[in-house]
């Protein structure tokens, strides 16, 4: 079974107080149901508007959150009702890599301290020699000069910083590497930059990512499988050539149709979504989309769609897609 990660009916609800004995309490639905997998040396990215939950699904994961409700299984295991010393053995597994490598890296810690932290936590080293070649090896596989070892954070542009980030997370040997919007504060030529050590390090260790952002554009170019979320849902899951080339959702459309394409003379129509996206307090009844959805009709308000079958291992939550089967010629793609 090539299955790494397996995310099952994932809910994270946060309550937010409210009035004496709870009469007004509210409760924000940030990840509300969400079922995925991630297959060992796989990348599934993670899309969605800033709010739509992504942020709270990486930090389920990691634990930082326990879940309301649903199971994360990890090489098999259980690891949403683990005791946190239960745990412990099992957190080297999945590294995350923050958005901001500023705030991220102890300013009053070396490289060598940062990086020598996890591999001493999770006793990977044989000795000082191993340890020395270890750090030694984290630097080249990151493609800084091993002498940077002595140095300071605020030493490094914020494109050499992140990779002291990515450094820090390899340095546990994990299975799966989260990425939380880890290119989003950089500067163009440096994303790129970033977004290309990535793949070759995914390619190299075989590793799984889960690539958490909200640019279609940098996805577009690195990933295997994609899952665009909206107010804590799925609405769309699928390989990157099928979504890209025939969505079939229309938040999915609408999203692809602002991603430039790089032929002249091939521009996509963009499609502008009106509004903004609704508060997960009190989330739209039916399709949580139909507020927004250019294609709403009545079925929309009152009944939520059900993640169905597009195509091979694609799949959309829409009620166009049930009416009319696959291919459905009403909802063709107008981003492609
Ligand atoms: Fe739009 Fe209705 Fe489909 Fe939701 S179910 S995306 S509102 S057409
Ligand atoms: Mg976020």
């Amino acid at each position: 079974d090539q299955t790494l990660l397996e995310v099952n009916d994932l809910k994270k609800h946060f309550a937010l107080g409210g009035g004496l004995f709870g009469r007004d309490a509210k409760v924000l639905k940030a990840v509300d149901g969400l079922s995925f997998t991630v297959a060992r040396g796989e990348t599934l990215s993670l899309v969605g508007e800033s709010g739509c939950g992504k942020s709270t699904v990486a930090k389920a994961l990691m634990r930082l959150y326990r879940p309301t409700a649903g199971q994360v299984v990890l090489g098999g295991k259980r690891i949403d009702e683990l005791s946190d010393g239960a745990l412990r053995p099992m957190r080297r597994r999945i590294q995350m890599v923050f958005q901001d490598p500023f705030s991220s890296l102890n300013p009053r810690m070396r490289v060598r301290a940062i990086l020598a932290e996890p591999i001493r936590n999770f006793g990977l080293a044989k000795g000082r020699a191993d340890m020395e070649a270890r750090l030694g090896a984290l630097m080249e596989r990151v493609g800084l000069p091993r002498d940077a070892l002595g140095r300071f954070p605020h030493e490094f542009s914020g494109g050499q910083r992140q990779r002291i980030g990515i450094a820090r997370a390899l340095a546990a040997e994990p299975d799966l590497i989260i990425c939380d919007e880890a290119v989003s504060a950089l500067d163009v030529s440096v994303k790129a930059q970033i977004v290309n050590l990535l793949c070759d390090l995914q390619r190299d260790l075989h590793l799984a990512m889960l690539f958490i952002s909200h640019d279609l554009a940098i996805v577009e170019h690195m990933t295997h499988r994609v899952a665009v979320m909206y107010l804590g849902k799925i609405v769309e899951i699928g390989p990157r050539r099928e979504l890209f080339t025939a969505p079939k959702h229309p938040y999915t459309q609408a999203l692809l149709s602002a991603v430039p394409v790089p032929e002249p003379g091939a521009a996509r129509t963009r499609i502008v979504l009106k509004g903004d996206v609704p508060s997960p307090i009190a989330p739209p009844p039916g399709c949580r989309f139909h507020t927004r959805c250019p294609h709403a009709f009545d079925r929309c308000r009152t009944e939520v769609p059900k993640l169905l079958s597009v195509g091979r291992g694609h799949e959309a939550a829409c009620h166009l897609n049930e009416a009319s089967g696959e291919g459905t010629a009403h909802l063709s793609a107008s981003t492609a």
